[in-house]
């Protein structure tokens, strides 16, 4: 078996409770299959670690104003739990209209050049149509390369309709999703995964 370690917040704006327990289980039951679980801190129904902030969280952000980025929440979260429980994932405003976010650890404009390893922020009080939101950011964090979208030396996501890695809006004749063996891969190699 190999444990995925997440630690999950949330800022003291952000409704988690739509979302959570469903991308949990999502997760979860596309995981099984490949012989993996999340590791959920703090373990369910305890409420996530709340991040004493609140407002929006901007991805890109505009060139002049005093705008929150992912890595103050990233540093706010450090700051309220000093102890490494896993891949930080945080439930906050995004400004864009967005299920959720990876920050990779070379984003030097999102994380104002401090070398967080990635980590997810999630849209607060949405519950992505599939379920998927959660697991697909947990695979863009073990720094899968799809076949589409580049951004940097990376390749996002997955042109086929059916992956979970699929790229952006989901259309009404779009199927349902799955994890396959490539996604799987990633998540082996990732820093938060623990063989036990
Ligand atoms: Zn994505």
């Amino acid at each position: 078996m190999i444990y995925l370690d997440i630690a999950v917040f949330a800022l003291a704006d952000a409704d988690w409770q739509l979302a959570l327990d469903p991308y949990i289980d999502f997760a979860n039951y596309q995981l099984a299959s490949f012989d993996m679980r999340l590791n959920v801190f703090p373990a369910r129904p305890s409420i996530p670690t709340g991040i004493p902030l609140v407002g929006e969280v901007w991805d890109p952000p505009p060139d002049f104003g005093l705008h929150m980025r992912p890595g103050d929440v990233r540093t706010a979260a450090g700051v309220v739990l000093p102890t490494g429980h896993g891949m930080p994932v945080i439930f906050c405003r995004i400004h864009q209209p967005r299920d959720g976010l990876t920050t990779y650890q070379e984003d030097t404009v999102a994380n104002r050049g401090v070398p967080w390893l990635n980590y997810v922020l999630l849209q607060q009080h949405v519950l992505s149509r599939d379920r998927s939101a959660l697991l697909h950011e947990i695979i863009h964090a073990a720094n899968y390369q799809g076949n589409i979208d580049p951004w940097g030396n990376r390749l996002l996501h997955d042109s086929a309709r059916d992956s979970i890695m699929r790229m952006g809006d989901t259309y009404p004749t779009d199927p349902p999703v799955f994890m396959a063996e490539r996604h799987a891969a990633a998540l082996r190699t990732a820093y938060f995964a623990r063989y036990a």
